[in-house]
This record gives C-alpha cells, structure tokens and sequence, in this order.
C-alpha cells in the first residue's frame, strides 16, 4: 500500500543519552508522504525526546535523519560528546519541518498576523504582500479569520494553539511534528483545534504526532508507533494496535488511558 509513495522523513537508530541515561535506544521510522503517525507512550517514554531530536532541539548521540534530500549524521567528538557532520545540513533540514508544542510558543509582542509572516518574511526572504496573502489563507484555514490583529494574550488557547499551527505552515514544511499539542488546553477547546488537525490530514499532509488523544489516533492516524523506555514496542495501524496487538504493554497503555 505504501510502497510506491516517496518517503518524507527517514530516522534511522536514532540514539540520545543524557549523561548516563539513555532516553532513546535506537528508534528507526520511515514516514511516507501523507502519513498521519501518532505517537504514543507513557510520561518520560521519550516522545518529545524523539521530536525534538527530529528537528535538532536536542542533540542525537548517533543516527542518521533524512527529510527532504537533506540528511543529518552524527559525528563523535574527541570528548565523547556528538555533533552533526555538517551544520548546513541542519538548517536545511529544519527548514523543512513545522513544530507545534504544547505550549503555543507564539511571539507575545505580535499580533497573530505578525506571528505567522515574521518567518516567511525575515528567514525565507519572501515580499511581504506575498505573506500576508498566504496568512490570510492560512488564518482562513485554521478558523481565525476574524483574528489576525489580535495580540496571543486576547486570544484563547484553542485560539492560539490554531494560531501556532498556522504560522508553522506559513513556512511551507515537509513534515508537521506535533508535540501534545491539545493538553494545555481546557477540555472545551481539544475539538477545534483536532478538528484543524484532522483538516490537515485529510488534505494529505505528513505529519508525526504526540498525543494522549486516543480518538485522534485510532480514526485520524494511518500509524501507531507505541514508545515504551525509548524503545518501539509496538508499530502498525490502528486497526492492528487497537484491534489486536501483541503487546501486552499496548494493551495495559490503553487500559490505563481509557
Ligand atoms: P515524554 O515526552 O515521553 O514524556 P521525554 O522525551 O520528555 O518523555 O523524556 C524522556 C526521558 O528523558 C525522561 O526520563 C526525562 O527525564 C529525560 N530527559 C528529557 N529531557 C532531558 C534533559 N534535557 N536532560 C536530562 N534528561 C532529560
Ligand atoms: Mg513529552
């Protein structure tokens, strides 16, 4: 089914110590164009480690990532510590990828017009006129329309969170890493931004998701990676994870969460 399509975003043995504590234990994931993966694991499994090394935030001890034609490999300095092989690499890598995080993390001296143009304008360089235009888009798209000159401290969390998906999509990215992106909200603003969630895998978007949402990930996702001490413990369809996994760690996981 997914063999023809072209890969989006390939992690191979993606390993990350802290100090002595090895968070991730080599996680590999090929992600194809259009796939939906959730990610899912108890607290401190490593989910947002391995988002965060996606994107170089964190610092992988060893592994290779590719998004893009661009790959990163770690490299081994004398004091043991690691780095990439070629910095280029990073910020070509980046620029391929959207993070969203729990936290909105929009600029709070901007109004949300601002927030989203402030990189295609200043980092891809683009005529501002062109990025307005792409943001009113975006704004239309995300239901906030109505909200493009209001500063994130106006603006509900649903509200800002919606914001922070736009201004990630404003830079055009390969790949959209969400991290728990509906849990700092109240429960009565989960749905709108799902929704805008949903929206984006319909329309075919590659997107790598953390989320404790299990609607979201059994009818939204077509993968489940299931995190368990910075391991794959289990990876499928919902079907086969929901259905009937193997794991009995899956099983418990699900049990718990319900
Ligand atoms: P999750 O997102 O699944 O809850 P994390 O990736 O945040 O898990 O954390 C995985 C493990 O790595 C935890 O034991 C956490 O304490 C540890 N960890 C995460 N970030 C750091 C850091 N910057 N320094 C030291 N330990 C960290
Ligand atoms: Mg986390």
């Amino acid at each position: 089914m997914t063999q023809n399509r072209n890969a989006a975003l390939i992690v191979k043995d993606l390993r990350k110590s802290f100090g002595s504590h090895e968070v991730l234990k080599g996680i590999s994931l090929e992600a194809h164009q259009g796939d939906v993966i959730s990610i899912l694991g108890s607290s401190g499994s490593g989910k947002s480690t391995f988002l965060r090394c996606i994107n170089m935030l964190e610092t992988p001890s060893t592994g290779t990532i590719t998004v893009g034609g661009h790959t990163i490999l770690m490299k081994t300095k004398r004091d043991g510590s690691s780095e990439p092989a070629d910095r280029r690499q990073v910020d070509a890598i980046r620029a391929e990828l959207g993070m969203v995080f729990q936290s909105f993390n929009l600029w709070s001296h901007m109004t949300v017009l601002e927030n989203i143009i402030e990189a295609p304008v200043h980092v891809l360089r683009r005529p501002r006129s062109e990025c307005v235009a792409q943001a009113e888009e975006l704004l239309e798209k995300v239901g906030l329309a109505e909200r493009r000159n209001y500063y994130p401290s106006h603006l509900s969390g649903g509200q800002q969170q919606r914001a922070a998906i736009a201004r990630a999509l404003a830079m055009n990215p390969k790949v959209m890493l969400f991290d728990e992106p509906t849990s700092a909200l109240d429960p009565e603003l989960v749905g709108e931004v799902l929704k805008v969630m949903r929206g984006l895998a319909e329309e075919g978007r590659t997107m790598l998701v953390v989320t404790h949402e299990m609607a979201f990930a059994r009818n939204v996702s077509n993968r489940v990676l299931f995190l368990h001490k910075g391991e794959v413990e289990a990876d499928g369809t919902p079907d086969e994870l929901f259905g009937n996994t193997r794991s009995e760690r899956f099983k418990q996981f699900i049990a718990s969460s319900a």
